[in-house]
């Protein structure tokens, strides 16, 4: 048995020393890394996976919307029609400040 208490590689739990395999997921005290994986698995334990960076979704964004127009990502289509629409609203707005410039 472990000689002090221990922290499990899989989920983090804290385990007493008189314990060879954790309490909560059983994986042993001292795993490796196939038994890491293998308790983290039946535990439904699920490591957290880095998204893309702002610089990469751009330029997945910008590759998509020079290439097919009509395969846009969600992602590019929401940001183009917001866009849009942010446009014709201020055109709007201009249009209505020229009347008014005009004296009406
Ligand atoms: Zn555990």
């Amino acid at each position: 048995m472990p000689a002090y208490s221990w922290r499990c590689l899989a989920c983090e739990l804290a385990n007493d020393a008189v314990h060879e395999t954790c309490q909560k997921c059983a994986c042993p005290a001292n795993a490796t890394y196939a038994q890491i994986a293998a308790a983290k698995k039946s535990a439904g334990i699920v490591d957290p996976v880095d998204g893309p960076t702002l610089s990469e979704l751009v330029a997945a964004g910008w590759k998509n919307f020079v290439g097919k127009s009509d395969d846009r990502s969600i992602l590019v289509n929401l940001i183009y029609e917001n866009a849009l629409g942010a446009a014709v609203v201020m055109v709007f707005f201009a249009l209505v400040k020229a009347w008014e410039l005009l004296g009406h």
